[in-house]
């Protein structure tokens, strides 16, 4: 197995006070710009497995 945890586990989010879509690790979601840890969650696999039943 020579893939990268660091790499392959991001979670595509949006922040609701810069009103921006960021890539981020799943390890620590934080925004890039303010810092906030209050993000919405986008392309989660597990909310797509609910969305999809
Ligand atoms: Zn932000």
């Amino acid at each position: 197995m020579r893939y990268r945890p660091e790499v392959t586990s991001m979670l595509l989010v949006g922040c609701p006070r810069c009103l921006i879509y960021v890539m981020l690790s799943k390890v620590e979601p934080k925004c890039p710009q303010c810092k906030s840890t209050v993000l919405l969650d986008f392309l989660d696999e597990e909310t797509a497995k609910w969305a999809s039943t």
